[in-house]
């Protein structure tokens, strides 16, 4: 006798259909379906591994071949229109905690920054 892990009630054997002789145990009250066949074997759910854009927080450092690591963006320079720039990160020590992302212009060097 099993029972459902989501509700607690227990759970009654239900034929699967058409050509499917599998039994299936299901929850009356919630619906949830738990394959009991042994021959079937559910596939197993991928696990979807979603890859984020990893976001280089840099911190601001002097040195400027650092720069050379920084990742870039597509963001219009203020100062002469190029389209690239360097980015990277700077929390503050705020109480608001909010970082303050600064960009610098691939072409021009020019360095501003962006409020996230
Ligand atoms: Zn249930
Ligand atoms: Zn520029």
């Amino acid at each position: 006798m099993e029972f459902c892990p989501k509700c607690g009630s227990r759970l009654v054997p239900k034929k699967g259909k058409g050509k499917e002789a599998s039994v299936s145990l299901v929850c009356p009250k919630c619906g949830y379906r738990k394959h009991s066949s042994s021959k079937e074997v559910e596939p197993k759910v991928a696990k979807v591994i979603q890859h984020k854009p990893q976001q280089l927080v840099a911190v601001i450092s002097k040195e400027e071949q650092k720069l050379r690591t920084l990742p870039t963006v597509r963001i219009e320079c203020p100062k002469c229109g190029n389209n690239l720039a360097y980015v990277w990160q700077v929390q503050t020590r705020g109480a608001d905690e909010s970082s303050t992302q600064f960009l610098r212009c691939t072409k021009c060097n020019y360095t501003f920054r962006e409020y996230s």
